[in-house]
């Protein structure tokens, strides 16, 4: 997750992870370019999933459900990079979901989107 980012909660493919804002920051692909820098295209190229609201011991929190892809976005690649042989400019910027730990600004209702 990017410093300046705004966390938002995602359910991948079953487990829960915090990463940046979709609708705010986006997803950034992980993959070094040809250009020796980070991939600029995104996880996600159009709006593929949904909110939803998961309940937790400290209240309600929105999350994005993906269902579709799901492997390719724990893997943090966009579609050209996606099972490509090429190199990782960092890891994958999920955090694993604890609610105990989690931000305070997960909780509560979310800003509507940009979309
Ligand atoms: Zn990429």
């Amino acid at each position: 997750m990017s410093e300046s980012g705004t966390p938002a909660l995602y359910c991948l493919g079953g487990s829960f992870f915090i990463g940046p804002d979709p609708a705010r920051d986006g997803v950034q692909c992980v993959a070094l370019a040809k250009t020796r820098k980070r991939c600029r295209r995104w996880v996600e190229y159009g709006q593929t999933s949904f909110f939803e609201t998961l309940q937790t011991v400290r209240g309600d929190v929105d999350f994005y459900n993906v269902t579709q892809d799901s492997r390719r976005w724990r893997e943090q690649h966009c579609t050209v990079h996606d099972g490509s042989d090429a190199e990782d400019f960092c890891s994958p910027e999920w955090e694993p979901f604890d609610a105990e730990a989690a931000p305070e600004s997960l909780f509560g209702s979310r800003p509507a989107p940009a979309w």
